[in-house]
């Protein structure tokens, strides 16, 4: 075991972090780059680059490359800022979904653009009364014909206003059980009958919206998967989502920046320094983990926990640093407003805990009455 990265990866993580800082340097906010910095320029800076799609197979258009590579890139990419959510989902979850799901047909169609950086994808799984529990969700997916209609609502879908594509779960079979009854849908977000509508946020940033569905008819061959087995495809997808790099440096920028206006010389500083300087190492170390394919099952609740717990503590340190500026509207302020939403958004940190508890640790579900 040899924990230091090859020279060609410390190579690689300058060249992104040079070029991460360069996209950033206009951008009024450099904190969830990943979630709220969009630009089509650098989807395509980034596809010249071969960075998307990169851990793809040569075969199917990718760049064939280790996902450690990957994880490098991005962990210097939004490290600093740069606005890559315009090919985030695609990239980290929709793409490996069709890798694994997708039929030839349908990988043909939707993943070059993903490489080329030309489309934008969102993810329609939450909706007013299904977050946490996927499972109740109602929006319906019926058969006429050929094709599907989907009527329904979806609710915090990120990128919607901007996305091409929306990757969607509805409920195919209401007369199965609740798990077994669902189906993934890509759906094309100018069909008829799609009505998006943006949420402002309490930072004033309206990344995330509701998407009303009306009649949306969707051509047959859009279904990925199994009819009815979404289930088990939105677990694999969920481990895409919650246990990589972007869930540890969404405001490290922002620490960094901060860090150096605190009184280092303070040893309550010091020790608040040393604290998070060292669970960063660790949260990295975790997600290492994972991407060189080492964790066990289920290993991304625990990543996700710790990751954007510590980004929570991110936030308070800066606010702490700034002292009565943080009321000001400013970067630290709006990290501060926005902290919150790290342990919400991707699984609720007191489900992860139950997942961990649950699959990881074999705990009782119920507490033991003696
Ligand atoms: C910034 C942001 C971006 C998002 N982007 C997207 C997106 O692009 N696409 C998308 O589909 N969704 C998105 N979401 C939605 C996100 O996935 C949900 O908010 C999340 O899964 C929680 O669901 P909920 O909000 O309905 O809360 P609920 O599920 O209603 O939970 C409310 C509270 O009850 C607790 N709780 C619920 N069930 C249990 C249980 N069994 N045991 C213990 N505690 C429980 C939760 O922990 C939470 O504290 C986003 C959310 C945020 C904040």
């Amino acid at each position: 075991m040899d924990l230091r990265l090859s020279d060609d990866l410390v190579e690689l993580s300058a060249e992104a972090q040079r070029v991460g800082r360069e996209a950033a340097s206009s951008a009024e906010v450099r904190e969830d780059s990943w979630l709220i910095g969009t630009s089509r320029d650098f989807s395509l800076e980034l596809a010249r680059r071969g960075w998307l799609g990169m851990t793809w197979p040569v075969e199917e258009g990718g760049g064939g490359r280790t996902p450690l590579e990957r994880t490098i890139v991005f962990e210097a990419l939004i490290g600093e800022g740069a606005p890559v959510a315009t090919s985030w989902f695609a990239d980290r979850q929709i793409g490996p979904t069709l890798l694994q799901f997708g039929t030839s047909e349908q990988r043909g169609r939707w993943l070059p653009d993903i490489i080329a950086g030309t489309s934008a994808w969102c993810i329609g799984m939450s909706e007013p009364d299904a977050g946490s529990d996927v499972a109740s969700l109602r929006t319906r997916a019926r058969r006429d014909g050929d094709d599907w209609v989907i009527e329904g609502q979806k609710v915090w879908t990120s990128g919607a206003a901007e996305a091409d594509w929306c990757y969607l779960v509805a409920r195919t079979d209401p007369d199965a059980p609740p798990h077994a009854g669902l189906s993934e849908f890509v759906v094309d977000m100018r069909s008829d009958g799609i009505d998006v509508r943006p949420i402002v946020d309490v930072t004033g940033n309206a990344h995330f919206c509701e998407v009303h569905l009306e009649g949306v008819r969707i051509p047959g061959d859009c279904l990925v998967g199994t009819p009815n087995g979404s289930f088990t495809q939105i677990m694999r997808q969920m481990e895409h989502e919650r246990g990589g790099i972007d869930r540890l440096v969404s405001n490290r920028r922002l620490y960094l920046d901060v860090v150096e206006l605190a009184d280092r010389d303070d040893p309550r500083v010091r020790q608040r320094v040393a604290s998070i300087e060292s669970t960063y190492r660790i949260g990295r170390h975790m997600i290492l983990r994972e991407v060189v394919g080492q964790a066990p099952p289920g290993w991304s609740a625990v990543t996700k926990t710790l990751c954007t717990e510590f980004e929570q503590r991110v936030a308070e340190f800066c606010g702490s640093v700034v002292g009565a500026e943080a009321l000001l509207v400013n970067r630290v302020s709006r990290n501060l407003c926005y902290a919150p939403a790290y342990t919400i958004m991707g699984g609720t940190t007191l489900i992860l805990r139950n997942i961990i508890g649950d699959r990881m640790l074999g705990l009782p579900r119920e507490p033991v009455r003696r």
